[in-house]
């Protein structure tokens, strides 16, 4: 499958989109999930074309990696998620349920999680 540009994300990115930006640096931008199942549900999308966790990890360069990866970790930090944990999930394809095909990580937390996985 091809990268679409006109994904949200992507608009998101180019700025036809907004956002409340709560982290941005060159390699990543994080912003809260519109529709969040946590009371921290913040998502951090690299800024390169990247379909999927697996798109990222196979195309991308390291200092794309190294750089996205410590935003993540920024990200969680600055938002209190550091001291009680949080979640982080990458929806992958059609089973991992992914919506939006711009390579994305869901930080969750600010309450304990639950299971792993439901339903
Ligand atoms: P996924 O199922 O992993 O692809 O998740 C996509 C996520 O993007 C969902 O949790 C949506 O609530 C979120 N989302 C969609 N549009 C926006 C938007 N404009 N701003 C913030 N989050 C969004």
């Amino acid at each position: 499958m091809a990268y679409d540009d006109q994904n949200i994300f992507a608009k998101i990115l180019r700025g036809e989109i907004p956002c409340t930006k709560l982290y941005e640096d060159e390699y990543a931008l994080a912003f809260p999930d519109i529709n969040p199942h946590a009371p921290v549900h913040i998502l951090v999308i690299p800024k390169g074309p990247y379909l999927s966790i697996e798109d990222f990890g196979l195309r991308a360069s390291p200092e794309e990696i190294t750089g996205f990866y410590r935003a993540v970790s920024k990200v969680a930090a600055e938002n209190g998620l550091s001291t009680d944990g949080f979640r982080a999930i990458a929806n992958t394809g059609a089973n991992g349920g992914q919506e939006v095909p711009h390579f994305h990580v869901h930080l969750l937390g600010g309450k304990p999680i639950g299971p792993m996985v439901s339903g």
